[in-house]
């Protein structure tokens, strides 16, 4: 049997805190969960054991063996395609580089592809979502960070060492906000979930008001919906940051549409409105009109199980 023949493929999606599995069919759909503390672990091969057992046990409970599955994918924070590691990961225990393909096919008999989350996404969006026939596409993770994954002629784009698809560090403003990279004024900066609420924390403290200290980026969609005019400030100002990056990544891969995926996305209308104005706007006039932007269809509790499912398939 062919690899896109088999009934199931394994999806694994790593986290700092957590590690998810998932017994993903063909037609991408979650049958199957398992989960694993990463935190618990701070040497790499332990941490291979357990989520090699962890594997076998998903397999079991659905009664079938390695041999029904096409591959095992990982979404890893700093996973690189090429070499089958992480790499110097800021979020996980484990120190360096961790050859995590090499280890994971020692202890199982099948293919193991590993890639960084947010190329694992799009690749889910590819393979089982709303980009399914599309081969020139860009995906947005939208969370703690901001994530890319770009498509281009069909093929997932790595660059030359693996890491290509960075745009959440694409600079926005030269001397604007410190980023977690070292640099200045990233585009993760202003819109992932963190970068939202501090873009209205600074928009209240403008009007000489305090902002609680527990307030979320979930809260701001609610506070918008309740008529708070800064909250809807808040959301066309991370619109106007996110058209202009998405602008500018569309003149190096001509794209036919951009998902968007994570929390912040779930603001629906008070996002996505003024980033369609704000982004056709800031086009070329040659693309203007041709790129849709569009919501992922995978399901957000799903989308990083099935976007490394997908990996196996590749
Ligand atoms: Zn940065």
């Amino acid at each position: 049997m062919s690899k896109a023949q088999q009934p199931f493929a394994v999806g694994i999606d790593i986290g700092g805190t957590n590690t998810d599995l998932g017994l993903v069919t063909a037609e991408g759909v979650c049958v199957r969960r398992q989960h694993l503390a990463t935190r618990d672990f701070s040497e790499a091969n332990a941490y291979a054991d357990a989520l090699a057992n962890a594997v076998r046990e998903l397999l079991a409970a659905q009664k079938i063996t390695l041999s029904d599955i096409a591959g095992i994918g990982i979404g890893a924070p700093n996973g690189n395609f090429y070499t089958g590691s992480i790499d110097y990961a800021p979020n996980l225990q484990f120190k360096g580089r961790v050859m995590l393909k090499e280890l994971m096919e020692a202890r199982l008999a099948t293919t193991v592809t590993l890639t960084n989350d947010a190329n694992a996404a799009a690749w889910g969006e590819k393979v089982y979502g709303g980009a399914k026939g599309m081969n020139d596409f860009i995906l947005i993770t939208l969370g703690t960070g901001v994530g890319s994954g770009i498509v281009v002629n069909g093929q997932m784009v790595y660059g030359h060492d693996g890491f290509a698809g960075e745009l959440g560090h694409a600079t926005l403003r030269p001397n604007g906000r410190r980023c977690s990279c070292g640099r200045r004024g990233c585009l993760e900066e202003y819109a992932s979930a963190r970068g939202i609420v501090q873009t209205y924390r600074e928009l209240r403290r403008r009007h000489g008001l305090e902002t609680p200290a527990d307030i979320t980026c979930k809260d701001l969609t609610a506070l918008a919906d309740s008529g708070d005019a800064l909250a809807q400030r808040t959301w066309e100002q991370t619109a106007k940051h996110l058209a202009l990056a998405l602008s500018n990544a569309v003149t190096f891969s001509s794209p036919e549409a951009i998902f968007l995926m994570g929390g912040p996305v779930r603001a629906g209308h008070w996002l996505l409105d003024p980033l369609r104005i704000h982004f056709e706007k800031c086009l070329l006039s040659i693309f203007q009109g041709k790129t849709q932007i569009l919501r992922s269809q995978l399901a957000d509790n799903d989308a990083a199980i099935l976007g490394a499912a997908a990996l196996a398939t590749y």
